[in-house]
């Protein structure tokens, strides 16, 4: 099953605590944390819970919870004061440059450096 949950998915393992992040915030669906390696002055995951391994992973029974995490977006940016500007980046695969195999948005906003 392409969404079956592995073992080693460093994403699963901070929304099991197993591992440390600095999370913003959390509810059942989804989880916030700051990137590890920020790209602009605010650098934010936003990550499902469901592990999903891509957005090339996902089909028509994904598609409240992905208007959800676009929806989740926005508030973070607007309560951070950026609602004048942000960008949203999802990699998709090897070839999109996507490291870790579990869905995530990436939320970029004030002094945006090259993202590739
Ligand atoms: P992607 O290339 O879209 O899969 O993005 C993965 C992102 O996860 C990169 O921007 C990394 O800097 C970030 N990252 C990797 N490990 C961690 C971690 N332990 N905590 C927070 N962010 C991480
Ligand atoms: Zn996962």
């Amino acid at each position: 099953m392409a969404n079956a949950k592995p073992d080693n998915c460093l994403f699963c393992k901070i929304i099991d605590k197993t591992i440390p992040a600095d999370i913003i915030f959390e509810d059942n669906e989804f989880i916030v944390f700051k990137d590890i390696n920020p790209k602009a002055s605010m650098h934010l995951l936003i990550v499902p819970k469901l592990h999903i391994t891509s957005l090339a992973h996902t089909d028509d029974s994904h598609a409240e919870l992905l208007g959800k995490a676009l929806i989740k977006l926005n508030k973070l940016a607007s309560d951070n004061n950026y609602s004048n500007g942000f960008r949203t980046v999802i990699n998709t695969g090897r070839g999109g440059g996507q490291e870790i195999d579990h869905l995530h948005l990436h939320l970029l906003a004030g002094n945006l450096r090259t993202f590739g």
